[in-house]
């Protein structure tokens, strides 16, 4: 188009999109290294899906040829499928002032101006991130403040805003990551960009180079070194299949009692009582057998998947609640991780709307993941377990505000910090999400393959079991005389012999400190796929805790008592 003009059509727009979901789909492999180093490695991967639902809506040409129109439907296209935290924050971008908006085949540069701080108002309203977090906010308000100021034409506004995106990206590897998976890492991510800004900057420049006719290069994913060329050796057919393939297996085998939610991945259980509360669990794919395989009789009832870890779309969310809700309301029970909160949330909402009630619980045990005053900050991770166990035989036995009271305190007496050896692969990459040298480990683990929370020596089971014990005591102040049960996870990789030694050291120091002991659990229930490490849980009992705890459960992966 012509860049000196004040007016985009209906055409150009639409163009200009594809373009710009084209440009991020092909640069899936550089959002995902950038999001590797302080995140979790999927944000190419969750951009990829959502440019390509995008560009769905965007392919059909429109007979009415309203702009709004079609971005409204686009970004609902997005919020609908993507999932992961960029899911509603990179629709919310899009969704503009498009809702209710009168009709138009055409946008002055004022107009667009006025679109995009729309969409920045919702990004905030709904992700709360102020400049200086390290979101994608602090490439996009700055582009959208420069659109304002430069509404001459459209090559002058999105020039202005392309350069401010690429100095508010910059400006990232500044800052303290405050929202998303990164945020557990705290100074770690000085150094990094963040990678949200990096989409923001990326469909400004697509932007820029569609509006005055230039071609820059896509950057490139850096050369992998030495040490990460290990190639990653799975039993897979496509990359981009796991998920779906994996629900078909899953369903071969455990088919007579769960089945799948019809157009989503979720999967129910079979004769789920009427007016029963139900219990909704759900996440990331790549950390099974959680969560589907903890289906099960005074266990969960419904289970919501998303990609390799990242949070299930509303959509999906939302599917899998109305397969399980049998008028008795419902918890929602999932990690505390910025993406899952915001998709739940989502899917909460669209549920209250229909009537049903949802209570949410979001197990925050990681110890490591955030101090005590910021408890509300920590993450989920192997306490998922335990707090599944308690709220499956609560939601047997209780309506949903009994239940949710008795979910809610085992939670809240949940306590994990974990190691991390070596890093998980994503299904179709090469290279591990992190590695380390033999003599290293990290500290404080997430189960998404980030980073953790420091580096320390490797050392032996039985000082890395008082490490993290100590650490554990010193947070929840749990002492002599209490009574707790223990949990020791496998992350994937290391062996039952290795967790078992864990568990030698922890059940003597438990008898030293004369913490009373109602039961001890170990294995590989919450992984990062063939990720090495492991992780310790305490959860402090009491009375009612322990009537829960020791009613019998069954389900493909998890039983007690039967
Ligand atoms: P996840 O954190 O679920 O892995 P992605 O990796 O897809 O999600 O996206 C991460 C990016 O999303 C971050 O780099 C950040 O820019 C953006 N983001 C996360 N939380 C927020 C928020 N609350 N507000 C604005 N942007 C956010
Ligand atoms: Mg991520």
């Amino acid at each position: 188009m012509d860049a000196k003009k004040n007016i985009i059509t209906y055409e150009e727009l639409r163009k200009m999109l594809i373009a710009c979901a084209d440009r991020i789909i092909r640069c899936e492999a550089y959002l995902t290294q950038i999001d590797s180093r302080i995140g979790d490695g999927d944000h190419g991967i969750g951009m990829r899906t959502g440019m390509t639902a995008a560009k769905r809506v965007l392919a059909a040409d429109r007979d009415d040829r309203d702009i709004y129109a079609m971005m409204a439907e686009m970004s609902g296209e997005m919020e609908r499928t993507m999932g992961g935290a960029s899911g509603m924050i990179f629709s919310s971008l899009f969704s503009g002032n498009a809702k209710g908006h009168a009709p138009a085949s055409e946008m002055t540069a004022t107009e667009f101006a006025a679109y995009m701080e729309s969409g920045l108002h919702n990004v905030i309203s709904i992700g709360h991130a102020e400049l200086g977090d390290k979101t994608m906010v602090d490439a996009f308000a700055p582009a959208v403040d420069a659109m304002k100021h430069h509404t001459g034409s459209f090559g002058e506004m999105i020039l202005a805003a392309e350069k401010a995106a690429h100095e508010g990206m910059e400006k990232t590897k500044d800052q303290i990551a405050k929202f998303g998976r990164a945020k557990s890492l705290m100074e770690r991510t000085l150094g990094f960009q963040d990678s949200g800004a990096t989409s923001v900057w990326l469909i400004f420049l697509q932007m820029a180079d569609e509006i005055t006719g230039r071609t820059t290069p896509d950057p490139v994913a850096e050369e992998e070194t030495f040490e990460q060329k290990v190639v990653s050796k799975k039993i897979i057919n496509d990359p981009n299949a796991v998920v779906a393939e994996e629900a078909e297996g899953f369903l071969a085998a455990f088919g007579k009692e769960i089945e799948a939610v019809p157009g989503v991945n979720g999967f129910v259980r079979k004769n789920i009582p009427e007016g029963k509360t139900a219990l909704l669990i759900g996440g990331g794919s790549g950390h099974e057998p959680m969560f589907g395989f903890f289906l099960g009789d005074h266990l969960a009832d419904a289970a919501a998947n998303g990609n390799v870890f990242a949070s299930p779309s509303p959509e999906t969310v939302y599917q899998t609640a109305k397969a399980a809700a049998k008028g008795g309301g419902m918890i929602f029970l999932y990690g505390n991780y910025a993406g899952d909160n915001l998709n739940f949330d989502k899917a909460a909402a669209m549920l209250e709307e229909e009537g049903i009630h949802v209570r949410t619980v979001r197990v925050k045990d990681d110890v490591a993941s955030a101090p005590r005053e910021r408890m509300d900050d920590r993450r989920g991770i192997a306490g998922d377990v335990f707090a599944i166990k308690i709220a499956g035989a609560a939601c047997a036995e209780n309506d949903l505000e009994e239940a949710y009271r008795i979910a809610c305190k085992a939670r809240d007496n949940l306590y994990t910090i974990g190691v991390g050896l070596q890093g998980a692969t994503i299904p179709g990459k090469t290279e591990p999400i992190f590695t380390l040298p033999a003599e290293e480990m990290e500290y404080g683990l997430g189960i998404h393959g980030e980073p953790g929370v420091r580096r320390t020596k490797m050392d032996t089971a039985d000082h890395i079991v008082e490490e993290l014990l100590d650490g554990i005591l010193a947070d929840s102040g749990i002492k002599e005389g209490d009574v707790v049960c223990t949990y020791i996870n496998g992350l994937g990789s290391t062996t039952m012999m290795e967790l078992m030694i864990m568990n030698r050291r922890l059940a003597q120091l438990l008898k030293e400190k004369k913490i009373r002991v109602h039961d001890m659990d170990v294995g590989s229930y919450v992984t990062t796929m063939e990720m090495a490490g492991a992780s310790i849980t305490l959860m402090k009992m009491d009375e009612e805790l322990i009537r829960y705890y020791d009613m019998p459960c069954r389900s493909p992966y998890y039983n007690k008592n039967v």
